[in-house]
């Protein structure tokens, strides 16, 4: 019988972060001040290791789960990523085996990444012009090497590509156009993320917010769109096609429109934690399970129970008195 939560949402997607450590410091997600030299990441022994994790997505398989994604921090940050990819791959029941990164590692990667069985990739860009997107990344990180990595990607067979742009007021809003009308020419999936108060380290407040409606709009009086069907029960973007038949454009309404209510995902931290949400305050430790010798269905029934007492929506009950709550940063849940 499929596992269903309170709200009567399946578990159908897992996302693995696999290390808290980044190379960049985007200022929305791991602002230097704070993740300065002296921040203190999680050390070695504490992070799953590959074989543990593989060990936990094989059992969330056998629970309905059937899309896997890395993430992080930065998923390529750890050694061998390559040998967690394989593994996880010849789980029986996985249907999709994805991973976001912000592309700034060396090209020669994809065609191992590819090789061990990784099917798609999706990049984080946040502008076209470098004086903005540096100033976001806060590494001085150029643009060209992102877009390398986005061509390269596709040309790997990992596509189709997606690129995430987290939009800020103020910030990057005026890179949207340029972005849009860039990966549409070179058929890429643009998808524009609505800034999101997650973590407590960012500083975030709603008026930093450019609405999914105002950023419709802002696309559309220049590049005509409709609104598409969804794929699936549970995608997170609102799609739209262009007018003249040549690509599509996502926006992700986190904050004005929330999804919860098809929300499907699972979040496992580099450290084993299971959180149900992207703004949980705590997580079910499993790795205390896994290194205390728990058998399969034990860790089978605890994840169960988990998600049958799952009830978060945070996002639809967002408002003055959830804004004040404790939160974990997405560098650690995994975005
Ligand atoms: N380092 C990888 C990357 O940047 O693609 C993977 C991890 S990152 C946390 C995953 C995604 O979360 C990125 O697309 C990033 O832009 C997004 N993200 C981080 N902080 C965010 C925030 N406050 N609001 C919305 N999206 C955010
Ligand atoms: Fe690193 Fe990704 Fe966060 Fe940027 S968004 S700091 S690349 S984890
Ligand atoms: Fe899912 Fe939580 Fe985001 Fe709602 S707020 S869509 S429950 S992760």
């Amino acid at each position: 019988m499929e596992l269903l939560d309170t709200l009567n949402r399946p578990l159908h997607d897992l996302r693995i972060s696999v290390t808290d450590r980044c190379n960049f410091r985007c200022t929305y997600c791991m602002p230097s001040e704070i993740f300065g030299r002296d921040y203190q990441f999680m050390p070695q022994d504490q992070l799953l290791s590959f074989e543990e994790i593989e060990r936990l997505a094989r059992v969330f398989v056998g629970l309905g789960a059937r899309k896997l994604r890395l993430t992080g921090g930065e998923p390529l940050m750890r050694r061998d990523l390559e040998s967690l990819i394989s593994q996880l791959a010849a789980i029986p029941g996985v249907e999709d085996l994805a991973m976001t990164t912000n592309g700034s590692f060396p090209l020669a990667r994809l065609e191992s990444l590819k090789a061990a069985g990784l099917k798609r990739v999706s990049v984080s860009l946040d502008a076209l012009d470098d004086e903005t997107f540096m100033r976001m990344n806060d590494v001085d990180f150029p643009v060209q090497r992102v877009l390398d990595w986005v061509e390269a990607s596709a040309a790997a067979g990992l596509g189709p590509v997606k690129v995430n742009m987290v939009v800020q007021r103020g910030v990057n809003e005026q890179a949207v156009l340029p972005m849009a009308r860039y990966f549409k020419e070179k058929g890429h999936i643009l998808r524009l993320i609505e800034y999101m108060d997650v973590g407590a380290s960012n500083g975030w407040r709603l008026d930093d917010v450019v609405s999914a409606r105002e950023l419709r709009d802002l696309i559309h009086a220049e590049l005509p769109i409709e609104p598409l069907e969804p794929n699936y029960r549970g995608e997170v973007a609102n799609r739209y096609r262009y007018l003249d038949g040549e690509g599509e454009i996502g926006i992700i309404a986190s904050v004005s429109q929330p999804f919860c209510g098809d929300c499907s995902r699972a979040r496992l931290s580099a450290d084993g934690k299971l959180y149900t949400c992207l703004f949980a305050i705590g997580g079910a430790d499993l790795r205390s399970m896994l290194r205390e010798g728990a058998s399969d269905d034990e860790l089978t029934e605890a994840i169960r129970g988990v998600w049958q007492k799952r009830a978060d929506r945070y996002s639809e009950l967002r408002s003055a008195a959830t804004r004040d709550l404790p939160k974990v940063e997405m560098s650690y849940i995994g975005g």
